[in-house]
């Protein structure tokens, strides 16, 4: 039914495997067979995209799978805590399935619930704000096989929790404004306004949007096709969550923008696997925009401007925010990055001229269309026009969204989230630079501290070596194996940081950190790679004190303790004298 339902379309192999595995709990060996003679394509494809996917289980899993949100500012906030009192809940000692097959428990990265966590996902849908008793509460809920659909509607509460707005989070969605005024420029007129505002992509990498969308104009080919981009799985950040849960019309209506000036027929939103609580009210708005004549066949009554927007889910994979992996996953493929060149602008989705923008740019393109360039310039700095959401969590009063002019001092910022003791910031998530206390006055631009929205606080007596091994799992676990220098990289920079952190690091281990760190910048493919072991290395120079004192006293101590790998081995033996064990000596 899901085969026929996606009309055995390939490019749809995401959704099917989505929608078979919400039937049947898993993919198995049997299905894969059958999705791969449905859809007329190899097994070895449909299984390495099952395979790629966190959220796709291709081996047995409980009937009901919890995962825990396992960012850093989860474990803040003590996640690992209510981790072990759910896994002792079914008596389980790990990331495993009980043995009744009723649950599956494990760790997933963050969910993008920041502000209102600690989170898990229960079968995909996000309850927020766990606590001890809540724990307690689902396992009860679990336990006696209530469906989610009756759990009590305050554990899926998600709440925006806007805390400064300026002109986009304040001002209202009129439909069809913005379009109206885009159309009445002509496509060339509104191109100008968006060369006028300077605006730059939100996403992180600032490229000017209105290059981007000249040169998937004058491409050659089609039909043409606008991608926005709410994969939104940089850890710390949740503000484009709140721009589709409350500000949806602006975004869509920006893809439509978008539409016009490029010439470009097909929409898809992106939308990643943990925001599955806001798929039905995007829906919902989408059909609303149809019947307004905002989208569909000539658009506001234009002949010859078509334009339709169709919501494709992610399945937890990071990698897929970056441009070409998205493409690679809309095409129902592993979300590996591409070589580029060609850049999607020339040939992405289907070869076709294909815009990638995030959805804070989208909702920008509509201001501008709104209100004009010059306008929209007159905001921010020369470089960086425009205000930026930031979305804030950690050690802070008062967590949630804050949109500022760019230029904002990180001073300011924390000062007005209730911060003032912080004494180092992230800024731009997993892969962003670590600012700390003396470098506060610095400010939120592209020409100063870029990022795509996250900051997350560390406050007075946090360790900084626990927050950089937390961004060290994040990678090793997020490498999509492509490259050799991210596959194995972010592994050892993982392993060398925890060896520091279990108190048997040496100082040779961090000159081996940096080593790594620019390695991997120098030859990874793709961003991830790239940036991977930045997190750790700022970490390790602005708080060196931290990472000496765990260091242990000796200028070599291996990570592998061979003595202890034997204990199964004398156990079975039956021995436990001295010479049953090893002696490990090194040459100084
Ligand atoms: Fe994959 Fe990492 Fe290579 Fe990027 S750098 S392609 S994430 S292995």
């Amino acid at each position: 039914a899901a085969l026929d339902r996606h009309r055995r379309d390939r490019t749809r192999l995401v959704e099917i495997l989505r929608e078979i595995q919400d039937d049947l709990r898993w993919l198995s060996p049997d299905t894969l067979t059958a999705v791969a003679a449905g859809l007329g394509v190899s097994r070895a494809d449909v299984e390495a995209t099952a395979t790629f996917y966190a959220f796709f289980a291709t081996r047995p899993r409980g009937r009901t799978r919890i995962l825990f949100s396992d960012n850093v500012t989860d474990r803040m906030a003590g996640n690992r805590a209510l981790y072990r009192r759910m896994l002792a809940q079914f008596g389980l000692s790990g990331d495993e399935t009980s043995a009744d097959g009723r649950v599956s428990v494990g760790l997933t990265a963050c969910t993008g619930m920041g502000d209102q966590g600690p989170a898990i996902l229960v079968d995909g849908r996000v309850v927020t704000r766990m606590t001890a008793d809540r724990v307690d509460a689902v396992a009860d809920l679990v336990r006696r096989d209530v469906a989610l659909a009756d759990w009590p509607e305050e554990f899926f509460r998600v709440d925006d929790q806007v805390r400064r707005a300026d002109v986009l989070l304040g001002g209202p969605w009129v439909p069809g404004e913005s379009l109206s005024a885009a159309i009445a420029r002509g496509r060339d007129g509104m191109l100008a306004e968006m060369r006028a505002s300077n605006l730059r992509g939100r996403g992180g990498a600032g490229f000017t949007t209105a290059v981007k969308w000249m040169a998937a104009r004058d491409a050659a080919g089609g039909p043409k096709v606008i991608v926005c981009n709410a994969d939104e799985g940089e850890p710390g950040t949740f503000k484009d969550r709140v721009l589709l849960a409350s500000h949806a019309g602006k975004v869509f209506e920006g893809m439509a923008v978008a539409a016009w000036c490029v010439g470009a027929s097909e929409g898809f939103l992106y939308l990643r696997g943990e925001y599955l609580h806001l798929k039905a009210p995007l829906e919902a708005v989408l059909a609303d925009m149809r019947a307004r004549g905002l989208l569909g066949r000539s658009v506001l009554g234009t002949e010859g401007f078509d334009f339709d927007v169709e919501i494709r889910m992610g399945a937890g994979a990071y990698v897929c925010g970056e441009e070409t992996a998205l493409i690679e996953s809309l095409e129902g493929k592993p979300g590996r990055p591409r070589i580029r060149p060609p850049f999607p602008v020339v040939r992405g989705y289907l070869g076709r001229p294909t815009v990638v923008n995030n959805v804070e740019t989208l909702c920008k393109a509509h201001e501008i269309a709104k209100r004009g360039g010059a306008w929209f310039a007159g905001t921010g700095t020369r470089q960086s026009t425009g205000t930026k959401l930031l979305s804030i969590s950690g050690d802070c009063d008062r967590p949630g969204v804050y949109e500022y002019p760019f230029g904002v001092a990180i001073a300011e910022v924390l000062a007005d989230c209730g911060a003032e003791r912080a004494i180092a910031v992230q800024v731009g998530g997993a892969s962003g630079v670590l600012v700390a206390a003396d470098d506060f006055r610095r400010r939120i631009a592209f020409e100063d501290v870029p990022t795509a929205g996250a900051m997350m606080v560390f406050g007075p007596g946090r360790d900084l070596v626990d927050v950089a091994a937390a961004f060290a799992d994040f990678f090793a676990e997020e490498s999509c194996g492509f490259c050799t220098p991210c596959r194995v990289g972010t592994r050892l920079v993982k392993r060398l940081v925890d060896k520091v952190a279990a108190g048997h690091g040496t100082h040779g281990d961090l000159l081996e950190i940096r080593r790594l760190q620019s390695l991997m910048a120098r030859t990874s493919h793709c961003g991830l790679g790239q940036t991977a072991a930045n997190a750790v290395v700022d970490a390790l120079e602005r708080f060196r004190p931290a990472f000496e004192r765990r260091l242990a006293a000796v200028d070599f101590e291996p990570a592998f303790d061979l003595d202890a790998s034997l204990a199964t081995a004398r156990r079975l033996a039956g021995r436990d004298d001295a010479d049953a064990h090893l002696v490990q000596e090194f040459e100084p």
